[in-house]
């Protein structure tokens, strides 16, 4: 009997249990005994001496009264018992199930569920089973089911289905996994999660197939970092190091050591045949500008164009002017390309990088527009962008371009989320800030202490310093009662008049006017500025000391960190204030912990932990598949060790040739993942 036969194959399922198990995407046995319980139930017999108040517990008892039923209305009623259980004379109820008394004999055997109440001695009853626990039924799986079908029926349908394939079921585990791990084999594992003879068992079962889950996971990804970095056409940068010292030697400041390691590591990629495809990491303020610069001129001595793009015109900008700076000693020709760059001067920057004029062409995402033609691209940088996504990969290879890629962010994302959303990319760390900056103090506080913070807030601005103050909402709404931008800068307008400048930041402000707010704030001609999120990528004010963020409890911690990194970018004592009202324990020890650490990597963990990996990344576009069993946070272990044995087995002879890879194999070829098929 092959594991590919239809589940309508099975005694007990007719057409309408085959339509509910296809929308359980089960229709072969082979799908039916791979869905996995998402918990057991414990019943494993326990003392009632050792069971704590109100805890779920299973004992076996003698039934030592008639039971009587108490009917208290429509389709309520209230069966009680009495129980010898050890020596413990207790009271069973069992609520709306009247016909359990006909069930219960004086003098017979029970076994009963249920939450144990200590103070009154009483069970209520959630399960039960007349005459005595039955072997081998300590732990109960729990399937996620669809419709009519239930966990009974399932179990009978996964007995029935086990039997039949069992024994032919291929084991996809090369041995010498199972072995060096003392992994279960495939049928003791299929059997033990099914059907566990008791609690070790389950976790023996789940050990395997995390394992073996994480494993192919993370051989699709290697599988996808080989074809990527092999790929043809993949650009050989030949830069000059010595023209490229002389570049880092004019900058003003020294490199830190965590700076020169990535520069290298970049600088190595480029210089291979690969097509690099490398996530770079660094706390804000940790420096990547600088090394997006170094890369970009190194692509330039090779004679080849650089693009640099950002999410947004503003921190576009910004590069630019940061970038004209560092290379004004140089020859480099360099363009800004963003949405409100129009008319003829949009020509003439698109005729100039068409015959190559341009050297470094920095922007937003108008950057790989269709009309957009490079010469001779060889490197593009993104910044502050999570993916850089396969379509706009495919963009410029429709265009014939097939650059190498590096991808920074400010986002500190947890090693096991790294390498699983971006395990195909190579990942750089900058893991060290430069010299002399200060740690950002952080407070936490109620809003009843407003006046207190606008006078920490005057103080600073007295001193010739600047600030920003963030608000959750636009403007009012009627729905959300948190802070909103222009309420707020009506009042400090007010409140600073003629002392201090305020200006106003939102989303819905014309680019223009959001450019223009922005540069005066950098200039320093505004000296508060009331603003949304909008601010929290990449925006550098090195005078700006004080950050202000209302209703900080609606933020990440991973957002949180990011505006708050808008100060502490210059050489004087910065501060930032969370006014927060947090209902929830999580929310107030969110709160805490953006109070206790400046750690980025720190925050994300702590993010993780307390949100989740969907919620990490904002839902949809996290990358991160859904596994049937791993779970990326607990089995973070198992997923280090995948990963070695993925590069290691990708790199191998043997994993492509050998046939007891062949089943491995398999699995990667299904995906699709290497003809441009994504994860999922
Ligand atoms: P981020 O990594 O958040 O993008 P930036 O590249 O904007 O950080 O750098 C933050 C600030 O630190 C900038 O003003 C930059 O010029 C400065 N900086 C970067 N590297 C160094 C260094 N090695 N020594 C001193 N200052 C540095
Ligand atoms: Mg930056």
């Amino acid at each position: 009997m092959g594991s590919k036969e239809s589940v309508a194959i099975l005694k007990g399922v007719g057409k309408q249990a085959v339509e509910t198990l296809q929308e359980m995407k089960i229709e072969t046995l082979h799908d039916l005994i791979m869905t996995f319980p998402y918990r057991h139930e414990d019943f494993q017999l326990k003392d009632l001496v050792d069971t704590p108040h109100n805890e779920r517990v299973t004992v076996e008892g003698r039934v030592e009264s008639e039971p009587s039923v108490l009917f208290l209305g429509k389709n309520k009623s209230r069966t009680q018992v009495r129980v010898l259980v050890g020596r413990h004379l207790i009271k069973a109820i069992f609520f709306n199930q009247p016909y359990v008394k006909a069930k219960l004999h004086l003098g017979e055997i029970i076994t009963l569920t249920g939450k144990w109440d200590r103070g009154r001695q009483v069970i209520t009853v959630s399960n039960h089973t007349i005459g005595p626990r039955t072997n081998g039924a300590d732990f109960e799986p729990v399937y996620s089911l669809k419709g009519s079908i239930h966990q009974k029926t399932f179990r009978k349908l996964m007995r029935q289905a086990l039997d039949l394939v069992k024994e032919d079921m291929e084991d996809c585990l090369p041995k010498v996994f199972v072995d060096a791990y003392q992994l279960a084999p495939i049928q003791e594992a299929l059997e033990w999660v099914h059907f566990p003879p008791d609690g070790e068992k389950v976790k023996q079962a789940r050990r395997r197939f995390v394992y073996e889950e994480l494993l192919v996971f993370q051989l699709k990804m290697q599988a996808l970092r080989k074809k990527n970095r092999e790929e043809e056409g993949g650009s050989f940068i030949d830069y000059d190091l010595e023209r490229l010292k002389i570049f880092i030697e004019s900058l003003p400041f020294n490199l830190t050591a965590a700076q020169k390691r990535v520069v290298n590591e970049i600088c190595k990629d480029m210089k291979e045949p690969f097509r690099m495809n490398r996530l770079l990491q660094g706390d804000v303020g940790s420096g990547k500008t600088v090394v997006a610069a170094i890369a970009l001129y190194a692509a330039y001595t090779a004679g080849l164009q650089g693009a640099l793009m950002a999410p947004t015109e503003i921190l576009a900008e910004q590069h630019a002017n940061t970038l004209e700076q560092w290379f004004r000693p140089f020859s480099l020709n360099i363009a800004l390309l963003t949405g409100s760059v129009k008319g003829k001067k949009r020509q003439l920057i698109l005729e100039q990088l068409a015959n190559g004029e341009i050297d470094l062409l920095i922007g937003t995402h108008a950057l790989i527009q269709p009309e957009v033609r490079f010469h001779k691209l060889g490197l593009v940088i993104t910044d502050e962008q999570h993916r850089f996504g396969v379509d706009q990969r495919r963009v410029l290879k429709d265009k014939g371009y097939n650059p190498d890629v590096l991808f920074m962010t400010a986002t500190p994302i947890p090693r096991t989320l790294a390498i699983s959303a971006f395990g195909e990319m190579d990942v750089s760390v900058i893991d060290e800030m430069p010299a002399g900056r200060k740690e950002i103090e952080t407070y936490w506080m109620k809003k009843e202490m407003f006046g207190k913070i606008v006078g920490r807030m005057e103080k600073e601005l007295t001193a010739g310093r600047q600030a920003y103050v963030i608000c959750p909402l636009i403007e009012e709404s009627d729905k959300l009662d948190y802070q909103n931008a222009v309420d707020l800068f009506q009042q400090l307008s007010m409140y600073f008049k003629d002392r201090f400048t305020v200006g106003l930041m939102h989303g819905r402000l014309h680019s223009d006017e959001k450019e223009q707010t922005m540069r005066e704030f950098s200039e320093g001609q505004i000296a508060v500025l009331v603003s949304t999120t909008v601010v929290e990528v990449g925006v550098n004010v090195p005078n700006a000391s004080f950050m202000l963020i209302y209703d900080a409890e609606r933020f990440g911690l991973s957002q949180l960190h990011q505006l708050r990194g808008r100060v502490g970018r210059g050489s004087e004592q910065s501060y930032c204030i969370l006014l927060a009202d947090p209902k929830t324990e999580i929310g107030k020890e969110r709160m805490t912990t953006m109070t206790e650490t400046n750690d980025g990597f720190v925050l994300a963990e702590k993010d993780l932990q307390l949100r989740g990996p969907g919620d990490f990344f904002g839902r949809k576009q996290s990358g991160i598949p859904e596994f049937k069993m791993a779970d990326l946070i607990h089995d973070y272990r198992a997923l280090e060790t995948a990963r070695k044995d993925a590069e290691k087995l990708i790199s191998s002879e043997e994993f492509w040739h050998a046939e007891d890879m062949s089943c491995l194999r398999q699995q990667i070829e299904k995906s699709g993942i290497l003809s441009g098929g994504r994860l999922d």
